[in-house]
């Protein structure tokens, strides 16, 4: 099943024409709206967008499937599609959960009323005074929302979240599906440590805020390196390529 057959499964998906930036982002802003009250009435929402700062860095996303799990615990669902019918290694799953954990911490920063209009203006440079496009007020009006301005849009995202007693996501799955097959090739259940993703995010922004030096790839990803552009100047291949070859298993013995 593709993400947009399982999304089509609970939502219907309708184009709305934008103007200016901050219509698009109002598209994405309504979406989101719409869908707390499905998720207070204990419901599954799918292609949930997500907003917020981590490290002082503004992330946007969008979690494939939330619903309550038999035990009433709000449960995170990423759906991986593979085109070989093989679990991914350690360094994507890696990667996979830390995108999940990012997910987590910022939907639950949004329904502890952290989310703040100001966010947006500030991090995004969107004007709240910005007038919305005709089509998008009439989205907004068919959902129940009469708006004029971006502004208005996003006081009523954050008051809906503050006040809406969402539960935090207790549970991050992923499953990881063969796309031509559709069969399950495994399903991560993963930890959350907040201590730990703060940490990995603060090491991961030091890179785009110029405060440490790029680092190369993990040795089991270095095939990714032959498709690199900056591979004829990159110091940690040159320096791979120079070191000593280590060869695993046992010693020959004679
Ligand atoms: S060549 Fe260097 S920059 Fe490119 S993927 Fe490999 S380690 Fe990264």
């Amino acid at each position: 099943m593709t993400l947009l057959c399982s999304e089509l499964e609970v939502h219907d998906i309708v184009d709305v024409p934008t103007s200016s930036r901050e219509d698009a982002w109002a598209v994405r802003v309504l979406n989101l709206l719409t869908m707390i009250p499905v998720l207070q009435a204990g419901d599954c929402v799918r292609e949930l967008p997500v907003f917020g700062l981590i490290e002082g860095v503004f992330l946007t996303g969008v979690i494939d499937e939330l619903c309550y799990n038999i035990k009433g615990e709000l449960e995170l669902n990423e759906l991986k599609t593979r085109s070989r019918p093989v679990m991914p290694s350690e360094a994507q799953r890696r990667r996979d959960h830390f995108q999940v954990c990012l997910y987590k911490y910022i939907f639950d920063a949004m329904v502890q009323g952290c989310l703040k209009p100001d966010i947006f203006t500030s991090h995004v440079s969107l004007s709240p005074e910005q007038l919305l496009g005709s089509e998008v007020k009439q989205h907004a009006q068919k959902a129940g929302f009469t708006v004029s301005t971006f502004g208005d849009l996003l006081e009523l995202l954050c008051l809906n979240l503050t006040f809406s007693d969402i539960p935090h996501i207790d549970c991050l799955k992923i499953n990881y599906n063969h796309q031509e097959s559709n069969i399950l090739l495994g399903t991560d259940i993963v930890l959350y440590e907040e201590k730990k993703v703060r940490e990995k995010a603060q090491y991961y922004l030091a890179y785009w805020k110029g405060q440490r030096e790029a680092q190369g790839v993990d040795i089991e990803e270095a095939w990714k390196c032959q498709f690199c552009d900056y591979s004829e100047i990159c110091d940690w291949r040159r320096t791979r390529a120079e070191m000593p070859l280590q060869r695993s298993g046992p010693k020959k013995t004679k």
